[in-house]
């Protein structure tokens, strides 16, 4: 049933959407806005803001998306785990006021901070660093969460490294004596509570060999699918066209969503902003489930 998209051009099956996209407000180096004007000036009918794990940019997308008259759906992209495999699951028109979703993503925050915190200690044993040296590395206060790039930072302000690669192939890399995995929510937790704020819950790049040695299963996507997933990222840049080829079964089998997008993040990588994109009939979906209104 497609009930927004009656007449609408921006939801015809020749729309273009790019629901996958980075800002400031996490790794990606362009403002909202200037996602949103890029995204109108390539010839999009329309694009969604996916930060990691925050929703901090919405105010300012909203004022872009009214600013040039441009469609936008508000997204997250939230880093949660499943037995031993990172998966990413991008969040759609979720409430950002709902309680539930509100504790999952302070509980995820302290939880960061301190392990964080705990990395700093055990460093500070043998380096001359601390937590203290480690918040002055921090720009956007209270809105950055606290990680590994602030470490390295105070690692290089202290003279220990020259810069922060440097710093990340030493006691800052994942196979350092000091490492502590970040921690996440379950997939299934992440579910429940996107869902509890009514908003839509499309798994990222399941099929991103290089990202994990091991991938969900089938088994656990289709348990995913039993607690209410609604789709699944097929075009995405880093999907393996076998890969793509077995989610597509999966989705086609259960009736999920197929979305793409092109994981945008400015200059920070490669991909250009329009790859992999999805119709506007997957975003009428999209829009149709999720709680929270599209923009404009
Ligand atoms: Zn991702
Ligand atoms: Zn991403």
């Amino acid at each position: 049933m497609i009930r927004m998209s009656e007449g609408n051009e921006s939801f015809s099956a020749d729309a273009r959407w790019d629901l996958h996209c980075h800002t400031q407000f996490s790794d990606g180096t362009h403002t909202p806005t200037e996602l949103v004007r890029q995204a109108k000036e390539s010839g999009l009918q329309g694009v969604a803001i996916t930060d990691h794990d925050t929703y901090a940019g919405w105010d300012e997308v909203a004022q872009a998306s009214r600013r040039y008259r441009f469609p936008v759906i508000r997204g997250s992209e939230i880093t949660a785990y499943d037995r031993r495999t990172s998966v990413h699951m991008l969040a759609y028109l979720y409430d950002p006021n709902n309680e539930t979703v509100i504790d999952m993503f302070a509980t995820t925050r302290q939880a960061r901070l301190k392990r964080t915190r705990s990395m700093v200690e055990s460093m500070a044993q043998d380096y001359p660093i601390s937590w203290e040296a480690v918040l002055a590395q921090v720009g956007e206060g209270d809105r950055t969460t606290v990680g590994r790039p602030h470490i390295a930072d105070a690692l290089v302000h202290a003279g220990v490294y020259g810069n922060r690669s440097q710093a990340f192939a030493g006691i800052c890399s994942s196979d350092s004596p000091y490492y502590i995995p970040t921690p996440s929510p379950s997939t299934h937790e992440v579910i429940r509570c996107v869902h509890a704020a009514g908003g839509v819950v499309v798994i990222a790049h399941a099929g991103a060999v290089a990202r994990n040695p091991e991938l969900l299963s089938d088994e656990q996507i289709e348990t995913l699918i039993s607690e209410g997933l609604d789709g699944l990222e097929i075009w995405h840049r880093d999907n393996s066209s076998e890969q793509r080829e077995r989610l597509s079964q999966i989705a086609v089998k259960h009736g999920l969503i197929m979305t793409g997008g092109s994981d945008w993040h400015g200059k920070g990588k490669p991909n250009r902003l329009g790859e992999n994109a999805a119709s506007g009939i997957v975003a009428s979906e999209i829009v149709n489930r999720g709680c929270i209104p599209l923009l404009p």
